[in-house]
């Protein structure tokens, strides 16, 4: 029920209502897990959170006035430091042509993305031309032209080919001729890394000498990017990395592993099928998303922005004078109704999970709209002291409100909870709080 819910979130937050070295340990653990949740590798996973607790540990007289808040940022802080600098150019040269080429394994999205990139170009008033380099699957070069066609955009290809490094040097030269200039290696991938598929990326890389290599790689595929991350950017020395797929229920936490372990600037977030579907990357975009903690950027700001500084200034004063009425219990079950804000202000308390998922659940909102309703349905001196509410009265109360009677009841228990826990939280006083919450 609400009222459970609502004792035990209360519980939980009063027992970390001072910092110990325990309970930055146990917000440390839900980063920690979350990241493994995200797919992040473990080895990184392991360094980040070293590198994490150090910091803290470092701040622990600051982490003592707020430090969920301050642990939070520190951990956002480290996550978008990992994530950058943020690099979405292509580097154009001025005069030539600029050639990328776009590596991976099978089925991570190269061909797609060299659509994407062509189209993010036409916007940019450039001119791309694409090459279809992957000669390994006979299907590879018709997707290219079906991707040409569509986008209104030169694709060089050559029937039977057998060297895909002889199709990009006549590309490049065919592009030249077309006055293109940006030139798209679309090139082969295998399922799994392998040293035929990497010779021949070397070979092209040598004798082509694109401007930019990319490597494409599927952001759902978690553990396993790092791997190919890492002999792709042994062979290659690559320019930047495409994340894929990320549209999906990914979390994203390959880019996490993918960035600490090559160093390469991530580029581009591929967020769909359709070629529109690319974004530059910005670490303040996935930093919510990797920590499974909904958008944290401005977290602080948009609490401060939403909760009126002066009024729970007023309630504290209130509290403290012992004049908490339910008209303080309706303020507060409206500021738990304003969309999306209470989550993220749940999120930031270890322990608070509880009120979260109550209210992402809709029929605790229906719920709380209904116990505000209660709460509009009695009289100011009820609202005051609902001990003078007799059964009639409650009556005609749940009629009002349109609800059962005995959820007028749980409206007062609620408010026999949560008074002498907010006086006792009002005076700083956390044993107060507790002794009230047991009874
Ligand atoms: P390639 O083998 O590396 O050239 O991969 P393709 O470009 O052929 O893509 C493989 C599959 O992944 C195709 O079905 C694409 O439509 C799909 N795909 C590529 N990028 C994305 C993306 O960002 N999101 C989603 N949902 N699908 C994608
Ligand atoms: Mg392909």
């Amino acid at each position: 029920s609400f009222q459970n819910s609502l004792q035990s979130a209360l519980k939980s937050l009063a027992g970390k209502g001072k910092l110990t070295e325990a309970n930055m340990r146990e917000g440390l653990k839900l980063v920690e897990n979350s990241l493994l949740e995200a797919d992040v590798s473990y080895a990184v996973v392991k360094d980040f959170m070293a590198s994490i607790s150090e910091r803290a540990l470092g701040e622990k007289v600051l982490l003592a006035l707020r430090p969920t808040d301050q642990l939070v940022g520190i951990v956002r802080d480290e996550l978008i430091n990992i994530l950058g600098p943020v690099d979405p150019s292509l580097h154009l040269k001025a005069n030539g042509p600029t050639i990328l080429m776009l590596c991976g394994l099978q089925g991570s999205g190269k061909t797609t993305t060299c659509g994407k990139l062509s189209r993010l170009l036409l916007n940019e008033k450039q001119k791309p031309f694409l090459v279809a380099a992957d000669l390994q699957r006979p299907a590879a070069i018709e997707q290219l032209h079906v991707i040409g066609r569509q986008l209104n955009v030169r694709v060089y290809s050559e029937l039977g080919a057998q060297d895909p490094v002889k199709v990009c040097q006549d590309g490049v030269r065919k592009a030249k001729e077309a006055g293109c200039n940006v030139v798209i290696l679309d090139t082969a991938g295998r399922l799994a890394i392998d040293k035929e598929l990497m010779d021949q990326l070397i070979r092209i890389d040598n004798r082509v000498q694109p401007d930019q290599a990319y490597l494409v790689v599927d952001g759902m595929t978690g553990q396993d990017a790092v791997n190919s991350a890492k002999a792709f950017n042994e062979a290659l020395e690559l320019d930047g990395v495409i994340m894929t797929k990320l549209d999906g229920d990914a979390r994203g936490g390959a880019l996490m592993s993918v960035k600490q372990v090559t160093g390469v600037p991530i580029k581009f977030l591929g967020t769909g099928e359709q070629l529109d579907a690319l974004e530059p990357f910005r670490p303040e975009g996935v930093v919510g998303r990797i920590l499974g903690l909904g958008d944290m950027v401005g977290l602080v700001d948009v609490i401060k922005s939403k909760v009126d500084a002066e009024e729970q200034k007023k309630l504290q004063d209130r509290l403290q004078a012992g004049q908490f009425t339910l008209d303080d219990v309706r303020k507060q079950l409206m500021m738990a109704r304003s969309p999306g804000l209470i989550q993220k202000m749940m999120m930031m308390m270890p322990g608070m999970g509880e009120i979260s998922k109550m209210l992402q659940d809709s029929n605790a909102e229906k719920g709380i709209g209904q116990q505000i309703g209660i709460i509009d349905s009695m009289t100011p001196a009820e609202r005051r002291n609902p001990k003078i509410i007799t059964p009639a009265r409650r009556n005609r109360i749940a009629k009002g409100a349109g609800v059962q009677a005995p959820m007028v009841n749980e409206v007062i228990k609620m408010f026999d909870i949560m008074g002498p826990m907010a006086k006792g939280m009002a005076g700083g006083n956390m044993g107060t709080a507790m002794k009230a919450i047991e009874q």
